[in-house]
């Protein structure tokens, strides 16, 4: 690990790395972190901001910690539920595919970083909750450089033409990156924040998430005008997945985050057909060779 200063190693130190820390055994396949990360970066689990290690350096906390109570009432905020009985929703990892990947992260953490104090999170019921957690609440931390020369790209007053291109471009180069390196996150790693995991959600949010310093520093920015009183929202679907179908948002926020949107845009897309965006996009081309053949 790289630190910005000695100040910033020092704390992490003495809040969470001293029992993180792998030492000389850093490479060593046979550690039983490296084991962890290794079995983790086999397994595609939901969503894909979250991480092993995020859960990790909780238990490292709560470990190193000698307020252990402060810190587990902390955590206690977020939400951590597995199934939201009222609306009948469970979370999309409770789901079979998931069930033995869980079961053997669970086991690994168990032996990497086993902690009497909370040996409530390494029961498979408290691990899937654990989980719960940092699914529904890790914020995906971004601060790579890439990310913002995009954002600035974004800024640019540019002409139509130009903008075509640029996007263009763009586009490409994350395809050529995912080609190179696999999916290419616009995030250097997932955290999590008490006052905006408290925000609720809207396919048509009012707020966004921002890292303007290029480190951890979360900030929120409105992105339209709000009005006293109102209540801010940000989205939690990325980019992509907020221009998706009503139907496919929904599905999205119920298999992730357990609740039925009923955002404004949600609202007025009420009578639109349960089509998931892939059969949307299918109709229209079907429709358009439709149009193609009848002229
Ligand atoms: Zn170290
Ligand atoms: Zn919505």
């Amino acid at each position: 690990v790289l630190y910005c200063s000695d100040g910033c190693r020092d704390s992490a130190w003495n809040l969470y790395h001293r029992v993180l820390c792998q030492g000389a055994s850093v490479a060593d396949p046979n550690h039983p972190t490296e084991k962890l990360k290794d079995a983790w970066r086999n397994m595609h689990y939901p969503p894909e901001t979250s991480s092993i290690m995020l859960i990790a350096r909780m238990i490292a906390l709560v470990k190193q910690s000698d307020k252990k109570d402060q810190i587990l009432s902390k955590f206690a905020e977020f939400c951590k539920s597995t199934v939201n009985e009222e609306e009948h929703i469970a979370h999309k990892l409770l789901g079979k595919e998931f069930q033995e990947q869980l079961e053997i992260l669970r086991s690994l953490v168990c032996e990497a970083f086993y902690d009497e104090h909370v040996q409530q999170w390494f029961t498979p019921e408290g691990f899937r909750s654990l989980f719960a957690l940092i699914g529904t609440n890790g914020q995906g931390v971004g601060t790579s450089s890439l990310s913002v020369w995009v954002h600035n790209c974004d800024a640019l007053e540019l002409s139509d033409e130009e903008r075509q291109t640029l996007d263009a471009f763009i586009d490409q180069l994350y395809v050529d990156i995912e080609k190179e390196s696999g999916t290419f996150l616009n995030c250097e790693g997932s955290g999590l924040y008490t006052f905006q995991s408290a925000c609720n959600h809207s396919c048509q949010p009012n707020a966004e998430v921002t890292f303007p310093h290029n480190n951890f520093t979360l900030q929120m920015v409105a992105v339209q005008d709000i009005k006293a009183g109102e209540e801010i929202c940000i989205s939690y679907l990325d980019e992509c997945d907020r221009e998706r179908s009503r139907y496919s948002r929904q599905k999205a926020l119920r298999e992730n985050y357990l609740f039925n949107c009923n955002c404004s845009l949600c609202q007025s897309q009420i009578d639109d057909p349960d089509v998931t965006s892939e059969e949307e996009e299918e109709e229209e081309e079907e429709d358009e060779e439709q149009m193609q053949e009848d002229s």
